[in-house]
């Protein structure tokens, strides 16, 4: 079922997710939900705190290999529960990142471009992703901080604050009114680019 996505603003963003301790039905039609209004947005990735419930889980469709030219690949959903990023490696790119829950902010951000995460899939088993890389391994640093209730502005500079400044107080007003945001994601401003408006994380 397609949920409604929370903005900015809502406290259940802000706030470190609750561990998963039983993988049943209610799990699963958790993650179906995710997988759905992740779908419904042109999501690359989409965490439980977006759909408005407090638990450490998320969803991605960000392939294991970019394109040749280091375009973002979709593919079929991958679930964590309980995710533990166990190793950012130092090197650090550039990458475009915006975000459901903060319609209309894209900004380009700095972070490693490989990592190793563990986490348990949907019936309860560990697993563990070594030397995640590209447009993957930034989604899942972007929905692993969704989790522990950190959002991607927050590794904002004061400038890049200040220039959104007015966006972000839209947001939290629609926010307190609407609650939602429509069920199609944001349009892209400058680009019918159908990569960049994959780029919501
Ligand atoms: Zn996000």
């Amino acid at each position: 079922m397609i949920r409604e996505v929370v903005l900015y603003g809502n406290p259940v963003l802000q706030t470190k997710g609750e561990k998963v301790t039983s993988f049943d039905k209610e799990l699963c039609s958790l993650v179906d939900d995710i997988i759905d209004t992740n779908r419904a947005h042109n999501g690359v990735g989409l965490s439980a705190q977006q759909i408005g419930v407090n638990k450490q889980v998320f969803v991605t469709v960000a392939h294991p290999q970019d394109s040749p030219d280091g375009d973002l690949v979709i593919a079929e959903p991958t679930v964590f529960i309980n995710p533990e990023i166990t190793k950012y490696y130092p090197d650090k790119i550039y990458l475009t990142e915006g975000c459901i829950s903060i319609p209309g902010i894209w900004e380009d951000l700095k972070r490693s471009y490989m990592i190793d995460i563990k986490a348990y899939d949907i019936n309860g088993n560990p697993f563990e992703e070594i030397g995640v890389v590209g447009w993957r391994a930034r989604n899942l640093q972007h929905e692993f901080d969704h989790t522990q209730g950190v959002l991607f502005i927050e590794y904002f500079s004061k400038s890049m604050l200040k220039y959104h400044r007015r966006t972000l107080r839209n947001i939290q007003n629609r926010s307190k009114n609407e609650g939602a945001v429509p069920k199609r994601g944001p349009r892209i401003p400058f680009s019918d680019d159908n990569n960049q408006s994959l780029r919501n994380l």
